[in-house]
């Protein structure tokens, strides 16, 4: 009996020093990981520690998905902002050399949060929130468009220029242009102009080894890789140089709501067979959406067809 306890004894000991000493190691390493951003950057680099008082706002500020702002959720050992090129190219360097993954965040719509959440690794959120200018050049129907920045700014700073030039990008305004674009995308444009993925004609980006490359010096396999092979796979992409397409000046819209009594199922049925027919410049989408709910649980399904076009005259069948 007295064995066994001096054994148990002895195993809760070696178990305390052996935590300890990974405690004291880990956080020796994340000490060694702020110097070595600190004596690698002539600029200061943003960071963020879990004691800071930006911590929380800025890791919560682009979590679309609320779950995964739950206490059980990992979270990053350091949140960086960087404010130049130049501090991605350390940030990469020093998580490397300590062993820290790096999640970079866009916009923050991964659906699975893979932006910002690892699950057993310690890890660095890389947010490239202040990365967000974009600079259109109408003339050569081109932009250079840094990956912090939304595709709503990107419409909004194309628009400021040009009625007649957009971007064939997706929906959702809030999305980020280094996700959308390194996943491929698409939008209302599509059936005319492709995916968003197509219209990249260049790109700067920082490899594993911190270095800046472009079109040219990635070679073409990486420039083909990170246009629909996720970015967050080959290195972090700094800035998009897109082609702008030209678009009318006045473009029509049209909701057509029809609930189920109305005949959405009929419309939507022979929708599929005439789509793949109507003129390019059409884009037709349906939503379905639960609306009129009463306390049972009863209600309509109205099938609403949103509608963009150009065309004069098409009728909707
Ligand atoms: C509400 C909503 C609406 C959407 N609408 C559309 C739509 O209309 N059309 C469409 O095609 N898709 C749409 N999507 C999907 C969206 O395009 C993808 O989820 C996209 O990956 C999000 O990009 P992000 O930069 O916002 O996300 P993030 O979460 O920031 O990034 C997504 C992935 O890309 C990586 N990444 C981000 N930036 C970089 C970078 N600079 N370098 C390297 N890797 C990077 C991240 O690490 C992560 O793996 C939508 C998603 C949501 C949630």
């Amino acid at each position: 009996m007295k064995m066994i306890s001096e054994f148990l004894l002895l195993s809760i000991v070696m178990f305390m020093t052996s935590s300890s000493l990974l405690a004291s190691s880990s956080s020796n390493n994340y000490e060694s990981f702020l110097l070595c951003l600190d004596i690698h950057s002539n600029f200061t680099i943003p960071i963020h520690s879990p004691t800071s008082s930006s911590y929380t706002s800025i890791l919560h500020a682009s979590i679309h998905n609320l779950k995964f702002m739950l206490p059980t959720i990992p979270k990053p050992k350091f949140i960086i902002t960087p404010m130049h090129e130049s501090h991605v190219q350390v940030t990469v360097l020093c998580c490397r050399q300590h062993s820290l993954q790096i999640r970079t965040r866009s916009g923050g719509h991964d659906f699975e949060g893979l932006s910002y959440v690892s699950y057993y690794v310690p890890f660095v959120l890389l947010d490239l929130i202040h990365l967000r200018t974009i600079s259109v050049n109408i003339e050569d129907n081109t932009a250079w468009v840094q990956t912090g920045a939304t595709l709503g700014e990107l419409y909004y700073r194309i628009a400021e220029k040009s009625r007649t030039h957009a971007f064939p990008g997706g929906f959702c305004p809030s999305v980020g242009v280094g996700g959308h674009i390194s996943g491929a995308g698409y939008g209302m444009l599509i059936r005319k102009y492709g995916v968003t993925a197509d219209h990249v004609v260049d790109a700067r980006l920082v490899d594993v080894n911190g270095r800046i490359l472009d079109k040219e010096s990635m070679g073409e396999d990486l420039f083909w890789a990170i246009r629909g092979g996720g970015g967050a796979s080959f290195g972090v992409i700094l800035a998009w140089k897109i082609r702008l397409v030209h678009v009318p000046p006045t473009v029509t819209a049209f909701i057509v709501p029809r609930t189920l009594e109305q005949g959405a199922k009929a419309l939507v049925y022979k929708w599929q067979f005439i789509g793949d027919k109507l003129h390019e410049d059409l884009f037709l989408g349906v939503s379905i959406q639960a609306m009129h709910l009463d306390g049972d649980h009863n209600g309509t399904l109205p099938w609403i067809f949103r509608k963009f076009t150009t065309v004069n005259g098409t009728k909707f069948p």
